[in-house]
C-alpha cells in the first residue's frame, strides 16, 4: 500500500484541481468495480453492485489537499498568493513550491524580508503570508506571465519517503483516506452495494461530499480521513489522545458535536467489528476540526455516518507523518464492518 500512497501523496490536487488524484483512483479501480462516474462537481463515484436488496454504503475520501493560488504578479515578476484551505502561515516560509500551469510545472521559492533587515519587534512576530511572495526567477511581470497565470494552483514540494518506522509526505491529508477507499473497494466481501467516492473541495467547505451524498442517498456512510496524533512534544495527551501505531481512530464526536455526532448504529457496528475481529482501533472525541461526514450525515433525511481516521502527525503541513500499520488496520476495520452488513 505504500507505493499506492506515494503515488497519491506526490500527485498535486489542491481544492478544485483534483484531476490527477481522480485519474489515479479511476486507474486503480476500473477493473475492480462495475461503474465509474465523474459527476458535475468533479467527484469520482465508483460502484460495486451488491445483492438487489442489500444495503447501499458510501465510502467517502476527499481527494483535495490544502495549497496556494496565484493572486497577483507584481511588476518585477514576484507572485502574491492566496491560501486555499486551513494553512498556518509559519509553515510556508522559505518553502520550495510547484506551480501547476496548463503547460506543466514551474518551480518557485517562497521569499520574505531578510531577518537581518527586520526590526527587533518584527522578528518576534510570526510573519503572515501577506508579507511573503513567490520568486520563480523571473525579471519582469511580462516574463512571469509567460510562465504562470492568475489562478494557477500551487503545492509545496515534498516527496513521500520513508521516515524511520513511518512515512512522511506532503498530502497525507487526505491521500491516506483515498488509499484506504481504493483498498477496501478492491478487497471487500459484502452483499452491500459499495460506492467508493473521491470527493472534491473538502478543505474549503465539504462541498463534494454534500452533492455526492445527495445523489447516492446511501443507507450508511463512512468518511475516511486523518486525525491529529498527539504523541509528540508540544501537545498534551488530553488534547489529542490518539497515538500512531495504536490503530485508526473511530470518531465518536468531532468539533465538540457541531461537526458530527456519530450515529449510534454506526458506532456499534464499527466497535463490534473491531472487537470481534481483534483489529486495533482508538475511540476519539474531538473538539477540533471536522470531515466530509459532517456534510454527508445531514443529507436529505439524514444518513447514519461515521469516520475512520489513522492518526497522523503534523497534518496540514507538507511533512505529515503516518504509520502504515494504522492505514492497514483502517482497511481491515472497514472490511470487518462490511462483512457484517
Ligand atoms: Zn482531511
Amino acid at each position: 500500500m505504500d507505493s499506492l500512497l506515494k503515488k497519491l501523496s506526490d500527485a498535486p490536487g489542491v481544492s478544485g484541481f483534483e484531476e490527477e488524484i481522480r485519474e489515479i483512483i479511476i486507474d486503480e479501480l476500473k477493473d475492480h468495480v462495475d461503474e465509474v462516474e465523474v459527476d458535475q462537481m468533479g467527484n469520482v463515484i465508483t460502484t460495486r453492485k451488491g445483492k438487489p436488496n442489500g444495503k447501499k454504503i458510501m465510502l467517502a475520501a476527499h481527494m483535495d489537499e490544502i495549497g496556494l493560488m496565484i493572486r497577483y504578479i507584481d511588476k518585477n515578476g514576484f507572485i502574491k498568493f492566496s491560501k486555499i484551505g486551513g494553512i498556518n502561515d509559519q509553515m510556508l516560509l522559505n518553502q520550495e513550491v510547484t506551480i501547476h500551469t496548463d503547460d506543466g510545472e514551474v518551480t518557485g521559492v517562497i521569499g520574505s524580508k531578510p531577518p537581518h533587515r527586520m526590526k527587533e519587534s518584527e522578528r518576534k512576530k510570526i510573519l503572515d503570508y501577506e508579507n511573503m511572495f513567490i520568486d520563480i526567477g523571473a525579471k519582469t511581470k511580462e516574463e512571469a506571465e509567460e510562465r504562470v497565470k492568475l489562478g494557477d494552483p500551487i503545492t509545496i514540494k515534498q516527496e513521500f519517503t520513508k521516515l524511520g518506522n513511518f512515512y512522511k509526505g506532503k498530502a497525507l491529508d487526505n491521500r491516506i483516506g483515498c488509499a484506504i477507499m481504493i483498498e477496501v473497494m478492491k478487497r471487500a466481501e459484502t452483499d452491500a452495494t459499495l460506492y467508493g467516492v473521491g470527493t472534491v473541495q473538502e478543505e474549503v467547505g465539504l462541498k463534494g461530499a454534500k452533492t455526492s451524498a445527495f445523489k447516492l442517498n446511501p443507507d450508511m456512510a463512512l468518511a475516511l480521513d486523518v486525525t491529529i496524533a498527539g504523541d509528540h512534544p508540544g501537545i498534551k495527551e488530553e488534547d489529542a489522545p490518539a497515538k500512531m501505531g495504536k490503530g485508526p481512530a473511530v470518531i465518536l464526536v468531532d468539533a465538540s458535536g457541531r461537526g458530527l455526532i456519530t450515529h449510534p448504529m454506526v458506532k456499534k457496528l464499527i466497535i463490534t467489528a473491531g472487537n470481534e475481529d481483534v483489529i486495533p482501533y482508538q475511540l476519539e472525541v474531538s473538539e477540533g476540526g471536522t470531515t466530509d461526514a459532517t456534510a454527508i450525515h445531514l443529507t436529505r433525511e439524514g444518513i447514519p455516518t461515521g469516520v475512520i481516521s489513522p492518526p497522523t502527525r503534523y497534518i496540514h503541513t507538507p511533512v505529515s507523518v503516518v504509520d502504515m500499520e494504522d492505514v492497514e488496520n483502517a482497511v481491515n476495520l472497514i472490511l470487518a464492518v462490511l462483512k457484517r452488513l
